[in-house]
C-alpha cells in the first residue's frame, strides 16, 4: 500500500464517511459535522490538516483513529486495523479556492529544506527547553532542531540568499510569495523539527511555543492558504529508531504495538528511550 493510501484510510474524512457523520458546513481545512457523542446536538469540528476532532459542547476530542474507535467501542489498535484494511472513502464537500503549487518530489524537498535549515540556528531558550525535555546536546544537534525566525526582514533575506544559491521554492510547503512577489515563509514562534523519509527531509513539523488550540502544540510547515504556496502532506510518522530520527514508513511491521503520538518532540523522545520496541504514528 502506498503512503497516500495509508493517509487516505486513516484520514478524518474517511472516518467521517465510515461513521456516516453528517456534514453541516465546511471551510478551508475544517468540516463541521453533527457530534456523534452529544445528546444536545453539539457540532463537532473536524480538522483535515491534522486529522483532529473536537466538540466544545461535550468536550470530546482527539484524532481520527480514536474517533472511529470510540464510536465502535473498540481499541485504537483495532480501529487502526479496520481502517487500514478497508478502502477509503474521502468524498466531501470541501471547497478549495486558492490555487497552490504542485509539491516538489522528495529529493527536491530535501535539497530545499536542508539548505533552509542550514541558514537557521537554535536559540538558547529553545536549547534549554529541549534539554529540559531530556535531550542531550548531541541529540539536539543530530536531530537538527531549529528556532523559527519570525522577523519579516530576516525571513525575506534568508529566502533571497537561498535563491542566489540556486534554491527554488516552487512547490515547497511553508514557502509562498508575498504582495511584492518576494519569496517568504510562514512563521510561528516555535521550533522546526525535520521529518525524514529514507534519510531525506520531506517535511518540517513545527513545535509551537504556545499551544495553537487546546490539544495542538504541533503543526505542519505549510502554506496552502498563500499565494504560490504549497500544502504539506499530513504525513504519517511511524517511529523507526535508527539514529534517533523520525522516519516515514509505508509498511507497518504488524507485530509491533501502535502508539499514536501527536507531538514530534515527544515522538523523538520516545524513540530514544524505547528504541526497537515501538512504532509511533503521528497524525
Ligand atoms: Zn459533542
Amino acid at each position: 500500500m502506498n503512503q497516500q493510501e495509508i493517509l487516505n484510510r486513516t484520514s478524518i474524512i474517511n472516518v467521517k464517511n465510515k461513521l456516516g457523520l453528517k456534514e453541516i458546513y465546511s471551510k478551508k481545512d475544517i468540516i463541521y459535522v453533527k457530534c456523534p457523542f452529544c445528546s444536545e446536538k453539539g457540532t463537532m469540528r473536524l480538522n483535515i490538516s491534522n486529522n483532529s476532532y473536537i466538540c466544545k459542547k461535550c468536550e470530546a476530542r482527539g484524532y481520527s483513529i480514536g474517533l472511529y474507535a470510540k464510536n465502535k467501542y473498540i481499541s485504537n489498535r483495532e480501529a487502526y486495523q479496520r481502517l487500514i484494511n478497508n478502502e477509503a472513502d474521502i468524498s466531501n464537500n470541501l471547497m478549495t479556492s486558492i490555487i497552490t503549487n504542485v509539491r516538489k518530489n522528495k529529493e527536491e524537498l530535501d535539497i530545499a529544506y536542508q539548505a533552509f535549515l542550514e541558514k537557521l540556528s537554535l536559540s538558547s531558550e529553545h536549547t534549554m527547553k529541549l534539554l529540559k525535555c531530556g535531550f542531550s546536546m548531541e541529540q539536539i544537534e543530530k536531530i537538527g532542531f531549529k528556532t523559527i525566525p519570525t522577523q519579516e526582514n530576516q525571513k525575506i533575506e534568508i529566502c533571497r540568499k537561498l535563491q542566489t544559491e540556486g534554491i527554488d521554492f516552487n512547490g515547497t510547503p511553508g514557502f509562498f510569495k508575498d504582495k511584492k512577489f518576494r519569496w517568504n515563509f510562514k512563521s510561528h514562534k516555535g521550533i522546526f523539527i525535520p521529518v525524514l523519509d529514507n534519510c531525506k527531509i520531506v517535511a518540517l513539523r513545527i513545535h509551537l511555543d504556545t499551544m495553537y488550540s487546546i490539544d495542538t502544540s504541533d503543526i505542519w510547515f505549510s502554506s496552502s492558504q498563500e499565494n504560490e504556496g504549497t500544502k504539506a502532506d499530513n504525513n504519517i510518522m511511524i517511529l523507526f529508531p535508527e539514529d534517533n530520527k523520525i522516519q516515514l514508513m509505508n509498511n507497518l511491521k504488524e507485530k509491533r504495538d501502535i502508539i499514536v503520538a501527536s507531538e514530534m518532540v515527544l515522538a523523538y523522545k520516545i524513540a530514544n528511550t524505547y528504541k526497537e520496541n515501538i512504532v509511533i504514528r503521528s497524525s
